[in-house]
């Protein structure tokens, strides 16, 4: 999962980034209002954190030209504390969900993961799938209730094909949803990643269709026993 951090503040950004990076996700930063619409609208981030004070253009700006534009990915603002009426600019701008600075990086996690649950659909912070399980809150997967030891990498591909469970994923989207706008990407890792993970996990939870990507499903097996 991809996510784009606006935030003008130097020191909240990149503690945000440290967080974020730590707990699975692949990151870009802007820090003003240009340079975040910019990204959000050429980028297909999973999603965004939108503080609303920001250089250049105001965050609330930004969140109405990209919905003016049909992005639809969640967007969570940040807002300054007691400010009733800039929350309430910014959910009639778009916004997903919001908190109020100064806030706990533990909650900041915790409604993202939400967001990103509910725009793929689960309800659950664990994604299950057969015997595989994996577990948003600690960025970690087990199979069989054993923990599998998995790189940042190898979690974030891991990550985003369970939020798409059962449909096939193009590689390049893969692509584009694991790594951050500075990382150089190449899409032939994205293979040695599948392959390193079917060893981890089992080699029939990862299909490939050829030509069109990945889709990872319940082993044939494991849906029998579940029925
Ligand atoms: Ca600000």
């Amino acid at each position: 999962m991809r996510i784009l951090v606006v935030e003008d503040d130097a020191d909240l950004r990149r503690q945000l980034a440290d967080v974020l990076s730590q707990s699975g996700y692949a990151v870009d930063l802007a820090a003003d209002g240009e340079d975040g619409h910019f990204l959000g609208d050429t980028e297909p981030y999973d999603a965004v954190i939108l503080d609303l004070g920001l250089p250049k253009m105001d965050g609330v700006s930004v969140l109405k030209k990209w919905r003016a534009d049909g992005k639809s990915f969640p967007v969570l603002i940040l807002t300054a504390r007691d400010s009733w009426s800039e929350k309430v600019a910014g959910f009639d701008a778009g916004a997903d969900d919001y908190l109020t600075k100064p806030f706990i990086t533990e909650e900041l996690l915790a409604r993202l993961r939400a967001l990103l649950r509910r725009a793929a659909g689960h309800s659950a912070a664990t994604l299950e799938a057969g015997k595989l399980v994996v577990d948003t809150r600690a960025a970690r997967a087990s199979v069989n209730g054993e923990p599998v030891k998995l790189t940042a990498h190898e979690y974030r591909v891991l990550s985003y094909l369970m939020h798409h469970m059962g449909r096939v994923v193009p590689r390049t989207e893969l692509v584009e949803h694991i790594y951050d706008q500075d990382f150089d990407r190449d899409s032939n890792t994205i293979e040695v990643f599948i392959g390193r993970l079917r060893r981890k996990i089992g080699q029939d939870r990862i299909q490939t269709e050829r030509g069109l990507g990945y889709r990872l499903v319940v082993p044939d097996i494991e849906a029998r026993v579940a029925g």
